[in-house]
């Protein structure tokens, strides 16, 4: 079946056709390391590993490159500021190299938590800088850069596609109201190696032909993907923001190189924004990260569950109660599949057609709100039998990851208290003594247990 996704390029819903048969090259922008991945961040690795998963089910190959960016990467996304790294370094008063791994690794954990699919490969920025180098000597040989006093810049002005991805109106933007922009020939052009300062001790610095210093942000992202995948490779993924200047940047160095098209498809997602509509930002603070939610008792599978109720391309309103909300609808789930993997009785195969339906769904531009309809549809179907369920349900997570296989009944252990509460309201509900029977009900949840009524006695669970 063909799989459609909205490209940003085109601004269109597209069939899916890869460069080479079978065959996929993925490229995510990754994390910037001077600071902990917020769920805002976690929700755009989220998306793009539903898209791998999508493409895996289909029967895929998929090669998955994600970047660490250790190094360049301005306070501003343009060419000013400072480097974010090296003033969390200074303002930690740690060597760059070491908070960029705290951080890293910090990541790692909490996208193994949400069960993220590790990619094939973490390339650091600061691990490539031979790579980065070469791509400016081509730009360099072709004439597109030119220097300024503190860095080499690449000319905009002389790739004639440029700002097609963003859609970007070149004429405003040099007739418009005229921006201060140093000494850069154009507005829009971009630095490709800035030169230390000689006010500021850098921590990360390199010698180069042009002088010491560091690679800019946006050349990272170019020579660590074609080097893992190829002048040209199929996918490129990021977060809405990343249009306008990062990736509009990487496809004019790269192309500009090649002289290829860079990348065939360019997938982004939306933003998680908070419950008053501002996006989720390091900058801004008053965000959390998965290990800090899960360590206030929500747990990680409950957030990517809330991630697949909302469409990759729209707004998600990030609030604990939508945590809550997504996290009931998921231990629902979840109570459904082992009272399933218990059951015996017979039912029809309904495999085909669900599975139809899934398919559909996750292949119209990775429609997982439809997805989980079907999902319910599944475990709802009176008529389908319960071991041929499991199984589908079972190839269902493959796309979702949500646990199906690993979700049984939590091993715990009732304290003496509770078992006399419980002994005491069979009691009452003997003697049909609702009222009393009701109250302790209520005295066994505020301990954290829930009561179910089954035809041969009451069974506690943990709440
Ligand atoms: P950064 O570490 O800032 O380079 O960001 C890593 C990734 O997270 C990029 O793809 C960003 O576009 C994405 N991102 C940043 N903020 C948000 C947000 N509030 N919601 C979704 N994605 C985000
Ligand atoms: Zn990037």
């Amino acid at each position: 079946m063909v799989i459609k996704f909205y490209n940003t390029l085109t601004r269109k819903k597209e069939d899916f056709k890869p460069i080479k048969k079978g065959y996929v090259g993925i490229y995510t922008c990754g994390p910037t390391v001077y600071w902990y991945q917020h769920i805002g961040n976690m929700r755009s690795y989220i998306f793009s590993d539903i898209l791998k998963r999508v493409l895996l089910f289909n029967g895929f190959k998929v090669k998955h490159i994600i970047n660490v960016t250790d190094v360049g990467h301005l306070t501003s996304d343009a060419d000013e500021g400072e480097d974010k790294l090296e003033k969390a370094a200074r303002k930690e008063g740690k060597n760059a190299s070491v908070l960029a791994k705290h951080y890293f690794d910090a990541f790692i954990k909490d996208a193994e938590i949400l069960n993220i699919i590790m990619p094939d490969k973490w390339p650091k920025a600061t691990e490539h800088i031979k790579e980065q180098i070469e791509l400016i000597k081509k730009l360099e040989k072709k004439d597109y850069t030119y220097k300024t006093s503190d860095g080499i810049y690449f000319d905009s002005s002389k790739f004639k596609n440029y700002g097609e991805l963003a859609k970007l109106n070149i004429k405003e933007l040099k007739t418009g109201k005229r921006v201060a922009f140093g000494e850069k020939k154009n507005k829009t052009d971009f630095a490709l190696w800035k030169f230390s300062s000689p006010d500021e001790k850098r921590q990360q610095e390199w010698k180069s032909p042009w002088g010491i210093g560091f690679p800019g942000w946006h050349l990272e992202c170019s020579a660590m993907s074609m080097k893992y995948l190829g002048e040209r490779f199929d996918i490129h993924t990021g977060g809405q923001d990343h249009i306008p200047v990062h990736h509009t940047n990487e496809i004019a160095q790269s192309e500009a190189a090649t002289g290829k098209k860079f990348v065939n498809y360019w997938l982004h997602g939306a933003f998680l924004l908070n419950s008053d509509g501002k996006k989720v930002s390091k900058s801004t603070g008053g965000l959390y990260t998965i290990s800090e939610l899960e360590l206030q008792g929500y747990k990680p599978e409950h957030f990517r569950y809330l991630c697949l109720q909302t469409h990759y391309g729209k707004p998600l309103h990030f609030s604990l109660d939508a945590l809550e909300a997504a996290g009931n609808a998921y231990e629902k789930i979840k109570r459904k599949v082992i009272e399933l993997k218990a059951e015996e009785h017979n039912g029809n195969d309904l495999t085909k057609e669900y599975h139809e339906r899934f398919l559909k769904a996750v292949n119209d531009d990775f429609n997982m709100p439809q997805a989980l309809e079907v999902l319910w549809s599944v475990l709802d179907d009176f008529d389908f039998s319960p071991k041929k369920k499991i199984k589908l349900l079972e190839k269902f997570d493959e796309v979702l990851g949500l646990g199906v296989k690993d979700m049984k009944e939590e091993k715990f252990s009732i304290p003496k208290e509770v078992k006399d509460l419980l002994k005491e309201r069979e009691k009452y509900r003997k003697e049909k003594q609702w009222e009393k029977a009701d109250e302790l009900r209520k005295m066994i949840e505020e301990r954290g247990f829930i009561i179910e009524d089954k035809s041969d006695g009451a069974v506690l669970r943990k709440n």
